[in-house]
């Protein structure tokens, strides 16, 4: 038995499926996960010994790789000074001025600890503020394991096969409509008939847990004018695509401006840090300014707004998201061509620092159901001969794919030359 397998039978025992996240459990690509010991740049260390390069970046934060020494000494020096004081720092503005710097769309901006705390916080305060109670979502995309927002849900819940989870009320779930992603004319038809019941469209302005999904041409501007028209709050969910797709995020990326934008992943650069923050008008719903409650006894934390500010910080070098979308280009190129090489049909996309690999003989994905359409066997089998050559893809056919900035051209190179091998395999 390996140490891997040997740690995961321990814990079993006291962890549900032994992850203390679903999608770790390898459920999706079969076999035991791994569990790591160290990690260092663009590499995963586990605990038999294996170095790996990894594409996951602990699901997205790691945007400057792995112990970063600036990150590391930051967080030394702040443990010297103080853990948390549940009070306020100067830390916390520092971090708030850095977003709405960085964010134009923010004006006003609130820590939280997750990325789902800051998809429902800004739920709640468009309810709040709109008076309004429906939520119109898509399909496939993931916005954390919030009620009203698990249904017909992405990533480890699709992964599991559990969309729609037991223990949401119907009178809850009611609330929440799911549409498609890239059908604006569906949209548009929704709200002629519902329109002025509905609180906020929260959407991913790039598709990140059903694979990879950039949004097709009109789609998020049209999302835009049916929020204005009918005075329903637009909330970009940008805990995956904010600081990655490029600094100022999706809504840098493709220029249009959301209500309110919920933030997580990079902004705490590895340590648990989710944000919301938007439009003053709307922010100052929350209280103590507002009525609608939000709170935390650790948001804020300082060792968490350390690590994240430092990373921002770093990131907003000039030319850093070129480069890390120079590094994107060459891996799905080379991907693609050893595809074609071993007659093997697969189509890569990308937005920025974040990618998508779909066994599928279409040209361009971007609907859910041609996600569903793609060959999530041939994945399986891709991911674990991929592992085997060392390198760490996402455990499921439903996630993106991340770079960092540590990653070099040859572990570019590496990867495609396994990849190579693995694909006269499949
Ligand atoms: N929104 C998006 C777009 C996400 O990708 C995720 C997590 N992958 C979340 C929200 C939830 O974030 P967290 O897991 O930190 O709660």
């Amino acid at each position: 038995m390996t140490h891997s397998e040997t740690l995961f039978e321990q814990a079993q025992k006291y962890i549900p499926g032994g992850v203390n996240s679903p999608v770790r459990a390898f459920k999706g690509v079969g076999g035991t996960p791994l569990f790591f010991k160290h990690a260092e740049g663009a590499y995963l260390f586990d605990e038999d010994d294996r170095r790996y390069i990894d594409y996951i970046g602990s699901w997205g934060p790691m945007i400057l790789g792995h112990s970063d020494p600036r990150i590391k000494n930051a967080l030394h020096a702040q443990v010297d000074l103080g853990i948390g004081y549940g009070a306020p720092t100067a830390l916390e503005t520092e971090m708030a001025k850095k977003v709405c710097e960085l964010v134009p769309s923010i004006d006003l901006v609130r820590m939280v600890n997750s990325g789902t705390e800051a998809t429902m916080s800004a739920i709640r305060l468009a309810r709040g503020y709109t008076g309004r109670d429906k939520i119109v979502k898509f399909e496939g995309c993931y916005h954390g394991h919030v009620d009203s927002l698990l249904v017909k849900a992405g990533s480890g819940a699709l992964t599991l096969g559990v969309p729609n989870s037991p223990g949401i009320p119907a009178s809850l779930a009611e609330h929440t409509i799911t549409l498609n992603f890239n059908d604006i004319d569906g949209v548009r038809e929704t709200f002629k008939e519902i329109g002025d019941r509905v609180a906020a469209i929260i959407v991913e302005p790039v598709a990140g847990n059903m694979n990879c999904i950039p949004p097709a041409p009109g789609f998020l501007e049209g999302l835009r004018e049916v929020c204005d028209e009918h005075g329903s709050v637009l909330i970009f969910d940008e805990v995956m695509t904010g600081f990655r797709v490029s600094l100022g995020g999706a809504q840098g990326f493709y220029g249009v401006t959301p209500d309110l934008t919920a933030l997580g992943k990079v902004i705490g650069g590895g340590l648990p840090v989710g944000a919301f923050g938007g439009k003053r008008e709307i922010m100052e719903y929350i209280s103590p300014l507002g009525p609608v409650y939000q709170a935390g006894t650790l948001s804020g934390n300082p060792l968490a707004m350390t690590a994240g500010l430092t990373t921002l910080n770093a990131i907003s070098e000039p030319g850093f998201h070129d480069k890390l979308s120079a590094k994107v280009q060459r891996l799905t190129e080379g991907l693609k061509q050893a595809a074609d090489e071993a007659g093997i049909p697969l189509t890569v996309q990308s937005a920025g620092a974040m990618f998508g690999l779909f066994f599928t003989e279409a040209e361009s994905v971007s609907r859910f159901d041609q996600v569903m359409d793609c060959d999530a066997e041939r994945f399986k089998h891709f991911f674990q001969g991929m592992l085997k050559e060392g390198v760490y893809l996402a455990p499921s056919a439903f996630e993106a794919g991340f770079v960092s900035a540590a990653l070099s051209d040859e572990d570019i190179d590496h990867t495609i030359a396994a990849a190579k091998k693995v694909m006269a395999t499949l």
